[in-house]
């Protein structure tokens, strides 16, 4: 899912600067899993704004709304007729789609969009992709070494790793150690001898913004595309 953090108030708070009426839009998908923007903190992210209107005498007309999906416009109908500003708490996404669809309000950001990750424990997230768009996890344990390695190494540890833990943050396990020891437990040790060649990044943010296709559910051939092919 994709992971996400709340903006501290007082950026939000600016951004609102000349503002009359909010709607602060949360999402019950990834944000709302990751305790970003969910119905529960859009609807915290309204109460503070209704208070510092109140308290500066900014006049401003607060509301909150939260939606199953923000980034599909399918689900976005509710919006219709809202005049102003919206405070997204959706991810970077989200609050594209909705600019998108309604291109005259004015959308800002309530949240940080971060990553690709996973919950690891009670409010703690961790990214575990980065979206390179030609994944070779089965050569690595199921461990991406892109995103969970800070140098993104390919072809083994760096050697400056200290009792499993990564040189780069002591907080954050040595990815290269952890592919290792997958790669015994799964008996293909043979894989750390077979070099990993440099990647074709065009698949990957490097080529620009991407753009799939799915036959299945759009007409047209299944074609992946990107900068410079059909
Ligand atoms: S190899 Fe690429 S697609 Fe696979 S998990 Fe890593 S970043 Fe994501
Ligand atoms: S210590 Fe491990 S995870 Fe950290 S940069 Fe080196 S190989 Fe990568």
């Amino acid at each position: 899912m994709i992971i996400a953090e709340r903006k501290p108030l007082p950026e939000v708070l600016e951004m609102l600067e000349g503002a009359k009426d909010v709607l602060v839009l949360g999402c019950r998908a990834c944000t709302a899993i990751c305790l970003a923007g969910g119905e529960r903190e859009a609807v915290e992210m309204r109460e503070a704004l209704s208070l510092h209107s109140e308290l500066k005498g900014k006049g401003w007309s607060v509301s909150a709304l939260t939606v199953e999906r923000a980034c599909e416009r399918e689900f976005l109908s509710p919006i219709e007729g809202h005049t102003g500003t919206v405070v997204s708490m959706a991810c970077g996404v989200g609050a594209q789609v909705v600019q998108g669809l309604f291109p005259s309000l004015r959308v800002v950001p309530g949240v940080n969009t971060s990553n690709m990750g996973a919950p690891e424990g009670m409010g703690v997230f961790v990214e575990r992709c980065a979206g390179c768009g030609d994944c070779i996890i089965h050569l690595t344990a199921g461990i991406c070494p892109l995103a969970r390695c800070a140098k993104g190494l390919l072809n083994g540890p760096c050697g400056g790793s200290k009792g499993g833990r990564c040189e780069v943050s002591p907080e954050t396990p040595c990815a290269w150690e952890q592919i290792v020891r997958g790669l015994e437990a799964q008996g293909r040790t043979d894989l750390l001898e077979a070099i990993i060649p440099p990647r074709d990044w065009r698949p990957s943010r490097s080529g620009g913004p991407r753009r799939i296709v799915n036959a299945e559910a759009a007409p047209g051939p299944a074609q992946r595309e990107w900068r410079g092919e059909d």
